[in-house]
């Protein structure tokens, strides 16, 4: 057996970490990122005693805003993400200060990220008056905005938004950035995350007058900053964001300032760049930056609040915390191979889970293929390590819409058939490793097996390029609950034998740590585990159209109405068998 590759050896990125001097870089307030310490400098000053609510004032988009689509707000229908049986992306956010571009630069950043979020985009910007204006719709970026709507942004300063629901329904008012108007001003926010408070904060907001126009969780983060008695401005977002409990990677946007933050744990990723001619730019993932030829200069900390205005950035902390948190499965699925996340190449992670596989679950196999897309790198990794060619056995269709007509006549496995044909010539008499990302339901492996084994493959050995998933995220990612989740419920072999493959093997969680080396202790694996970072304490926002039954997907049956129980004490019940997870072979 090869020895396994150190993920702690992966090469780190090569981007520069200079400084535009156009835009004066502040000394940072505090010393990041170990133990963060809450600022002083700013003694939180008592304004005038008022109980503050939030305005929703004429340029506030979530009462005026720019329908871009001609079909009913809350006609989402033809909306539901018919994708594979696979955790839902979260969101994705960007923000751009100083170029006079800035609606377009977050346009083209939307696209960039629109793997994050499907369902919704939006984008507010500042025009030269100092008001904020937003243009907000369903579906993709591509569908949301053309030429006269940007026409409506103006200005060098605006944030954007793609969504997919993890907390709060569907409806246009929830898409993102959501403005409002408050004593001080006007504020933008755009929110990738989920907060397990949400319900505790919202009552106790309600208790005191505030107006919740909309069901997203981000919606509470507006009435703490415009209830905080906190000055300045940047912190009222502190007070606020003390408030919060769970994972936020946000941007604001005022009336002269763009400020990034990121929760303590930094479950969700935020990065910051400069374009050329000295523009900020915040964006969820380095991909958007590429996009917009701007240059990657660093993470924003966990705990870290960074505020852009005339004078510069300025860099802050938030609270202290143990140890950072960052979602492991950004590098497993969600996010693209071709960026840089945590400070570290997506690509080169999925190319090392795939290596791992090859080593701790070797089989006899004439072919390596992938569940395209999210799966190629690993299966590169995995044929790389075992020295078989990786060939293209499955092809994905990119043109398939996400509704479509079923034929009167049931046509089995009808919906991964749209979505994937499998290659005759590739599988036909041979014994195949196909490598996945992960598995959830189990719904969707189990056809593609079918369809391998319908095309000519002689065996079908699959291999995860993930630990085993035993229960739900309550970070902004949208999970099934754990009931639902088949590694919760089933022995790998008895996932195998459901899936109908020769041999399955998952990564290791072990192996996946051992790989992290030092760093390990700061990424949150409790969709492997079942050992939360920060407890949930709430009920986990659903959506019945989540689990559509469209071929892809299991049943709906499952579904208790619109809602997922969270656990109710710390205990979250596993299978035993979750620690074994060693390859089995027939
Ligand atoms: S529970 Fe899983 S998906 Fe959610 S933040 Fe943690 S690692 Fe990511």
């Amino acid at each position: 057996m090869a020895d396994t590759t150190s993920f702690s050896a992966l090469s780190k990125p090569s981007y520069s970490l200079k400084p535009n001097p156009q835009i004066p870089q502040k000394a940072p307030l505090f010393i990041l990122p170990k133990t963060l310490q809450k600022p002083s400098l700013f003694p939180q000053k008592p304004c005038l005693s008022h109980n503050t609510h939030i305005t929703l004032s004429s340029k506030n988009p979530i009462s005026d805003l720019v329908s871009t689509n001609e079909k009913s707000p809350d006609d989402f229908s033809s909306y539901f993400d018919d994708d594979d049986d696979k955790p839902r992306e979260e969101c994705g956010v960007v923000g751009v200060y100083g170029d006079p571009e800035a609606s377009r630069l977050c346009y083209l950043a939307l696209h960039a990220l629109q793997h994050r979020g499907q369902e919704g985009a939006g984008i507010v910007a500042v025009n030269e008056n100092k008001v904020l204006q937003s243009v907000t719709g369903v579906g993709l970026v591509s569908e949301v905005f053309n030429e006269s709507k940007l026409d409506q942004l103006p200005g060098d300063l605006a944030i954007g938004h793609v969504r997919y629901s993890t907390a709060g329904s569907s409806m246009l008012k929830n898409v993102q950035p959501f403005v409002a108007g408050y004593r001080f001003g006007s504020v933008g926010v755009a929110h990738n995350g989920n907060l397990v408070n949400y319900r505790k904060l919202r009552a106790a907001l309600e208790d005191n007058g505030s107006i919740f126009n909309t069901s997203s969780d981000t919606e509470v983060v507006l009435h703490l900053i415009a209830t905080s008695k906190a000055r300045p401005f940047f912190m009222r977002i502190v007070d606020a964001c003390e408030k919060l409990e769970g994972a936020y990677s946000m941007v604001f946007v005022t009336e002269d300032k763009l400020v990034a933050v990121r929760d303590p744990f930094g479950f969700r990723p935020l990065v910051m760049g400069r374009r050329s001619n000295g523009a900020v730019v915040f964006a969820s993932e380095t991909c958007a930056l590429d996009l917009i030829e701007a240059t990657y200069e660093r993470e924003v900390y966990p705990g870290e609040v960074l505020v852009v205005d005339k004078d510069g950035v300025q860099s802050l902390c938030l609270m202290p915390h143990p140890e950072p948190k960052q979602c492991i499965f950004e590098h497993i699925y969600f996010s693209l191979p071709n960026s840089v996340v945590f400070g570290r190449s997506v690509y080169e992670s999925r190319h090392v889970f795939g290596e791992i596989l090859a080593t701790e679950a070797p089989v006899d196999c004439d072919v390596v293929i992938a569940v395209p897309d999210s799966g190629v790198v690993a299966a590169l990794g995995y044929a790389a390590k075992a020295g078989v060619p990786f060939q293209q056995g499955l092809i994905r269709s990119h043109y398939v819409g996400r509704t479509f007509i079923e034929p009167s006549q049931k046509i089995r496995d009808f919906g991964v058939k749209l979505k994937l044909s499998p290659v005759r010539g590739v599988l036909e008499g041979k014994r195949v490793v196909v490598v996945d990302d992960s598995i959830v339901r189990g719904t969707t492996s189990s056809k593609i097996v079918r369809l391998l084994k319908e095309a000519g493959a002689k065996e079908v050995h699959m291999r995860i390029a993930s630990p085993p998933i035993i229960a739900s995220c309550y970070y902004g990612v949208d999970t099934p609950s754990s009931e639902e989740l088949i590694s919760n419920r089933m022995s790998v072999e008895e996932i195998r034998e459901f899936i109908g493959c020769d041999s399955l093997a998952f990564l290791p969680l072990d192996s996946l740590k051992k790989l992290l080396g030092d760093e390990s202790p700061s990424f949150c694996y409790a969709c492997f585990s079942g050992n939360y970072p920060v407890q949930p304490k709430e009920v986990k926002v659903k959506r019945v159209g989540d689990f559509m039954d469209d071929g892809l997907n299991g049943s709906l049956e499952s579904i208790d109405g619109s809602w997922v129980q969270a656990p109710l004490n710390q205990e979250v019940h596993k299978v035993s068998e979750v620690g074994k997870l060693s390859s089995l072979q027939n």
